[in-house]
């Protein structure tokens, strides 16, 4: 029996973080009381005109050239003509002559080695409302909210052998949006959504078998068992004699299974032309330079600076540019302590662990950035020792607090003043004539006894380098 091998084209949709949305003013953010980011513009009203957001084409170049994609100098919108109940002009703005961005790619990096995966092309189109279906009254309800919020669509060759290539893409993909701010790539609001355009061919042809695609999985995982099932099914179908049959097909995540939505439409079946409310658009040398010139470091680069010039270990420099806010928080941090490794061990073992205890994602994370460089530099210079950084953190992750003042407030500073600690340490000498001799004596435990008394009675608040220091001269001063 033959051996299959699985061909996969990706088609991922990205939600634009503008503040309005790409042909009128209202805003874009997620999760507002439905068809309240609405104006005549984006619910379709007859008469009113599209206006482009300039920011959507910054964008789309800014992502282009960081795919190493050619930018098309001038480009058009076209209409994509289809009847459904979350889309009231019953067509969308899309490009399909003149894509913005075209022939590019991205290397990515699996357990087989390094490989790149081309881009076909980038184009920037609005996206359609949501329907919304109650089980309780049997209707659905449509929200205009998503009207015409700017997408990009990012549309790769067949490029892809196997799910960890297609994950690893998708990985790679989120963080260079997220980098460049172009996307916040949230998979699970919707903002980053991939269809999964699959075939199977004996392995060693060269020649292309029919695909199904699968449309806005939910995840990477269910990307991941999607397209295993979806393998397997149509090795099944062909091994058997049987075809494969052109579709739409939906991955149903608790069933782990995939069902025939509907047969695929073609691009003629949409009446595309251009769209006659729209001007071209014209690129010009200049601004391209500007968007290039500008270009903010990316996660490669900045994973091997952190290796190569602030001599982090590879591990921990994978974790933090794998999340723009952890690298948010780390080079600030570094800014304030000027001390890399204590800055990433911090943030490795403190940090990552008060978000896994309190089930808290990366980016959800809510405190001012300046605190945890604030804390690093307090133990560093003695202020503060080690244990009482971390409840000073642990308060910063909680609520947000000022470490200083919280450092104030809870009486927490070090005492390394030798004015406070003496005394003490004196009294405890003079109390204690036994252990005096066995120290002098040659006997070094002794030396622990009397350290141990002393931070106890300076209730753990004093540097414990000082007391050491002050009760061997003590000491030695009895000689
Ligand atoms: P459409 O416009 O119908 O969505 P495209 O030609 O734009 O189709 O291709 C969509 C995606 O499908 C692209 O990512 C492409 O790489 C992928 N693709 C095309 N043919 C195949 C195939 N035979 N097997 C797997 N993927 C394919
Ligand atoms: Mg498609
Ligand atoms: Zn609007």
């Amino acid at each position: 029996m033959a051996e299959f091998e699985m061909v996969i084209g990706l088609e991922v949709h990205c939600e634009l973080s503008t503040a309005s949305k790409i042909f009128c003013g209202c805003s874009t953010k997620f999760g507002g009381e439905p068809n309240t980011h609405v104006c005549e513009v984006c619910s379709g009203m007859p008469g009113t005109l599209p206006t482009l957001n300039e920011k959507v084409v910054e964008f789309a170049v800014k992502t282009g050239t960081a795919l190493n994609c050619e930018i098309t100098r001038k480009n058009k919108f076209d209409r994509k003509n289809y009847f459904y109940p979350d889309l009231p002009k019953a067509y969308q703005i899309s490009q399909l002559y003149f894509p913005i961005c075209r022939n590019g790619k991205v290397e990515i990096n699996t357990s087989k080695g390094t490989k790149y995966i081309g881009i076909h092309e980038i184009h920037m189109e609005e996206d359609a409302g949501k329907l919304v279906h109650d089980p309780f009254s049997g209707k659905t309800m449509v929200d205009f909210n998503r009207c015409g919020v700017p997408l990009l669509e990012i549309v790769s060759e067949p490029d892809f052998r196997s799910a960890e290539e297609v994950i690893a893409y998708l990985e790679k993909l989120r963080d260079t949006l997220q980098y460049l701010g172009v996307s916040d790539c949230k998979m699970q609001e919707g903002s980053m959504r991939a269809d999964v355009n699959l075939s199977v061919r004996p392995v060693g042809t060269t020649e292309f078998g029919t695909r199904t695609e699968m449309k806005n999985i939910a995840s990477l995982k269910a990307i991941g068992r999607a397209i295993e099932y979806e393998f397997e099914r149509q090795c099944d179908v062909v091994e058997a004699g049987g075809k494969i049959s052109q579709e739409t097909r939906r991955w149903d995540d608790e069933r782990e299974m995939t069902y025939t939505m509907r047969s695929k439409e073609d691009a003629q079946d949409y009446k595309y032309f251009p769209d006659p409310d729209l001007m071209p658009i014209e690129i010009s040398e200049e601004y391209l330079e500007n968007i290039r010139a500008n270009m903010p470091e990316l996660a490669d680069a900045k994973r091997e600076r952190y290796i190569n010039e602030l001599g982090l270990p590879e591990y921990d420099a994978g974790i933090i540019t794998g999340s723009t806010s952890l690298v948010k928080v780390f080079e600030k941090t570094v800014e304030i302590c000027g001390n890399a490794r204590e800055a990433s061990n911090w943030i490795l073992t403190d940090l990552l662990k008060l978000c896994n205890d309190a089930h808290i994602a990366h980016d959800e994370m809510n405190f001012r950035v300046e605190s945890l460089g604030e804390i690093i530099k307090m133990v560093t210079d003695g202020k503060i020792n080690r244990k009482s950084g971390k409840k000073v953190l642990a308060a910063v992750f909680e609520e947000d607090v000022n470490p200083a003042e919280y450092v104030e407030k809870n009486s927490l500073a070090q005492v390394s003043d030798l004015g406070a600690i003496e005394p003490v340490i004196k009294e405890i000498i003079a109390n204690n004539e036994k252990a005096v001799s066995e120290y002098l004596g040659g006997n070094e435990k002794s030396l622990q006894f009397f350290i141990g008394q002393s931070m106890r009675q300076l209730k753990g608040k004093a540097d414990p380098q000082a007391v050491r220091e002050t009760v061997i001269k003590l000491l030695n001063e009895l000689r």
